[in-house]
């Protein structure tokens, strides 16, 4: 299937290149929330944060690391989100995965969702619920 971030990992399509080695590229998004507003990328096709194999995220999140520190000072931005949208409800518009650097300035407009609160037990509930995938998922886990 035809995909975009594809089409640039492998200069079939245009993007601002910040960075690239072999494994990853940093780009400008082209529809920016900020100014400066940065996407990171492996160059190989994963969907999304669960489908990449680790050692492939580490090396984007090290990536996104040296490269945020760089975004931030050239924009003399105050602070940035780190952001990675996984599936339609979560906004990901683009199914090859990515980390967004996003400039923010004390200035800015508000991220925050509207909070929920937990009822009463609620809370021991859904920890318990997680909790029960969390001890499913330890073999994945320790790799
Ligand atoms: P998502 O919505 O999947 O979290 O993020 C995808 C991002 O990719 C969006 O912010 C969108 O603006 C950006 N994007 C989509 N197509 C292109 C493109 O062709 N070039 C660049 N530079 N960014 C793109
Ligand atoms: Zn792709």
């Amino acid at each position: 299937m035809e995909c975009v971030f594809c089409n640039i990992a492998e200069k079939k399509a245009e993007a601002e290149i910040l960075f690239e080695d072999d494994n990853i590229i940093a780009f400008l998004d082209i529809q920016p929330v900020n100014y400066g507003h940065t996407l990171v990328i492996p160059k190989k096709h994963h969907d999304n944060f669960l489908t990449i194999p680790k050692d492939e995220l580490q090396k984007v999140i090290n990536a996104t690391q040296y490269i945020a520190g760089a975004v931030k000072r050239s924009m003399n931005a105050d602070g940035f989100n780190i952001v990675s949208n996984n599936g339609d409800p979560a906004g990901q518009s683009v199914y090859h995965f990515h980390f967004h650097i996003i400039p923010r300035f004390n200035s800015d407009f508000n991220l925050k969702p509207k909070l929920k609160s937990y009822g009463e037990g609620a809370m021991r509930e859904y920890a318990d619920e997680i909790r029960s995938f969390v001890s499913k998922y330890k073999d994945i886990y320790n790799g």
